[in-house]
Order: C-alpha cells, then sequence, then structure tokens
C-alpha cells in the first residue's frame, strides 16, 4: 500500500513541528537541524523537491529573550518570533552549506493565500525556487497577523502548501511515532495505527487535543491537515521527527509512522482553494430538501432552499452552507449579495428578477463553485 503510493512521489512537503526543532530547555535543535539538511541532500541527489514548512520562529525568539514564560501575550509572541525567525533561518543556512545546498525563506499569511492573485504569485516563486535546486522554508508571518487572521497553526499551513506546490506527499515530524488509539503517554493500552485508510469521525475522536505547550498544533490539527491532503488526492504520513534518517528512511519504504491515504475522490485545485484556503464571509441556513439536494444529487443552490443569510458580502465571496442547526456542510462562491439572497431566500428561481428586477442567473451557489465539507 505504502509502496504503491510513494511510487509517484516527486515533491514533498515536509512539516516540522517547534517540538521536533527545539531542545527541553527551549533552544533550537542544531543536531536535528542538521539532521534534515544532510537528508535533504541526499533527497535531492536522487531528483526529489523538498519544500520545509517549519516552525519553530517562537520558541527560538522565546530562548533567546530569555522569556520562559509560557503564558506569553500575543504581541510578547509576534516578537518572540521576530527575533526567532532569522535565528531559524540561520541554523537552516548553516546546517545546509556543506551540502551547497541554497535555502529560501518565504513567509506568508492567511490573506495571501486567500487572495487568488498572491496565491498564484506564491506559487510561481515556489515553482521558481524549485527550478534552481534551492531549499524553500515557509512558516506563517507571525509578527503581522493576529489570532482572528491566522492559519493557526503550521499543521494547517503545511497543507494549504501542499495544495499550493501540488507536492505529491505531505510529511508531518512531530514527537509522537505517528497516530494511536488514544494518548500514549496516558494510556497504556493505546495502540498504535500505521495506516488510515479514510478519516472518519471515529479517528478524529482519537486524536483529541493538542498535547504540547511549545507548538500550536495537536493531534487534532494534524488529522485535519491530514483530510486538507487527502481531498486534494495526496497521502500524509506522520511520523516522529526526532529519529535520524526518518525522511529518507520513509521516502526509502521504511514503515515508519502512520500514512493516510488520499480520498478517493480529490478535489480539483480550484475547489479545494475555495473548501480550504479561502475564508467564508457570511453564512447561508438551508432546508432538509437543499441539504439532500446539494449532497445527494450534486446540484446548485437555488434560492428556493435558504431559509436565512448571515454576514454582509458581496458576489463571489466565500459563504458557509450550514443546515438547519447551523451545522457548515458545504462552502461555495455566491452569485449573489447578502442583502439580494435576504429579499430572495425561499423564492422560485423563476420569481428572481420579480423580486431583485434583474436576475444573474438562477443559482445563488452554482454547483461548479460548490464543496461539500
Ligand atoms: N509559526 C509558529 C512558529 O514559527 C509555529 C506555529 C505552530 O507551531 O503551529 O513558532
Amino acid at each position: 500500500m505504502r509502496s504503491e503510493q510513494l511510487a509517484k512521489v516527486r515533491r514533498v512537503v515536509i512539516k516540522l513541528g517547534s517540538r521536533v526543532l527545539t531542545l527541553d530547555n527551549g533552544g533550537l535543535d542544531y543536531d536535528v537541524i542538521s539532521g534534515i539538511c544532510s537528508e535533504i541532500a541526499v533527497l535531492h541527489k536522487s531528483g526529489l523537491e523538498i519544500i520545509l514548512v517549519s516552525s519553530g520562529a517562537v520558541a527560538a525568539g522565546r530562548a533567546a529573550l530569555r522569556s520562559s514564560d509560557n503564558s506569553m501575550t500575543i504581541p510578547q509572541k509576534q516578537a518572540a518570533a521576530a527575533v526567532g525567525q532569522p535565528l531559524l533561518m540561520q541554523a537552516y543556512q548553516q546546517a545546509s552549506a556543506p551540502f551547497s545546498l541554497l535555502t529560501a525563506q518565504i513567509l506568508l499569511t492567511a490573506d495571501d493565500l486567500a487572495n487568488r492573485k498572491r496565491f498564484l504569485n506564491a506559487r510561481t516563486t515556489l515553482e521558481s525556487l524549485l527550478a534552481s535546486g534551492v531549499l524553500p522554508i515557509i512558516n506563517e508571518n507571525d509578527s503581522v497577523v493576529v489570532s482572528e487572521i491566522k492559519f493557526g497553526d503550521n499543521d494547517n499551513l503545511s497543507a494549504l502548501v501542499t495544495s499550493l506546490a501540488e507536492a505529491d506527499l505531505l510529511l508531518i515530524l512531530t514527537d509522537i511515532e505517528g497516530l494511536y488509539t488514544a494518548n500514549p503517554e496516558k494510556d497504556p493500552e493505546a495502540k498504535f495505527i500505521p495506516l488510515v485508510r479514510s478519516i472518519t469521525r471515529d479517528i478524529e475522536l482519537m486524536a483529541g487535543g493538542s498535547g504540547s505547550s511549545v507548538g500550536t498544533g495537536g493531534m487534532a490539527t494534524k488529522i485535519s491537515a491530514a483530510r486538507k491532503a487527502s481531498r486534494f488526492g495526496v497521502p500524509t504520513i506522520l511520523a516522529p521527527g526526532k529519529q535520524p534518517g526518518v525522511v529518507t528512511g520513509i521516502l526509502s519504504g521504511k514503515e515508519i509512522g502512520t500514512i493516510f491515504l488520499p480520498a478517493k475522490e480529490g478535489l480539483n485545485r480550484r475547489k479545494h482553494w475555495i473548501a480550504y484556503t479561502l475564508r467564508p464571509s457570511g453564512k447561508l441556513k438551508v432546508d432538509s430538501g437543499a441539504v439532500a439536494a446539494l449532497v445527494k444529487k450534486g446540484t446548485s443552490l437555488l434560492p428556493s432552499g435558504i431559509t436565512d443569510v448571515e454576514g454582509r458580502f458581496e458576489r463571489g465571496n466565500c459563504v458557509r452552507i450550514c443546515n438547519s442547526e447551523g451545522v457548515e456542510f458545504a462552502r461555495g462562491l455566491t452569485d449573489y449579495t447578502s442583502l439580494e439572497i435576504a429579499q430572495l431566500a425561499g423564492h422560485k428561481s423563476s420569481e428572481i428578477e420579480q423580486v431583485l428586477g434583474y436576475r444573474y442567473g438562477d443559482e445563488v451557489v452554482h454547483r461548479d463553485n460548490l464543496v461539500l465539507i
């Protein structure tokens, strides 16, 4: 199963978490960084393209500022990231130099990727770096974003970068062996799961919440990243990052960590971007008939099924589509504004012109712009 998945891998996104990159005292673990760079040099020789998504800026900055306090305010974290990011890059540069490997820093915000033009610009830059044999190292631009507009965690960022770069594999390196049926630190009965065919609710429940105090991600964010990658048709491997030779081992077929298989029906690039990268600006509540039509028949969303509108949005914006309990089950680009939809809700498509005095089309969200979540 693994060898089949790995056979077609040419481009890999490797995500390194803060726990992997730091020592117990909070400073950067130069041995791990140098080990990864030497492994990347080997992989380059075998023709693979690698993109790193690296955490560790806040942790490195915190150690340099000698601020051991875990309850840092957001501005303090942003300042720590500003101090730590160059230290992190310096560590990568020094560790790559012996292999004549050039590194490049790309700092992204969620806004950058939600903007289609900037998304495409970032993609072109990545392509150009990879074509020159450079190692791109991506992190969130922590110093300029506040929590509401953040990617949230680098697990999420790494899944979005997988789609941005159209990579074939997402490798998340963390501080445990992979996925277990329960938290192995607390439950001696916890069993290791080497293979996840599909990310079901049970799998999500096993993941629980965050387990680490230095990074922001826990197992739950890793599962969510794996789901995003899987919907892009890409497998994810979750593996222990401090284990020497882990990356080359995995890519040469060793059974290390947990592999999450790609979804059978992946989303195309544009729909993946609508579903996971764009930020919704409003919410449409729909009735059970519309839920059934969208989910079972893959139809467009018509005004007749809409019962409520929340938020202010324009044509072309991304909206959440929710059932009568308010639970989101789809997302899409709207063809009508929030004000127009408020007037159209419950009406037949044939009445649109009568209600508004004009019409753009029968659908509020066309099926081509609609993705089930
Ligand atoms: N961007 C943060 C950093 O470099 C890490 C976020 C995370 O751990 O997910 O420290």
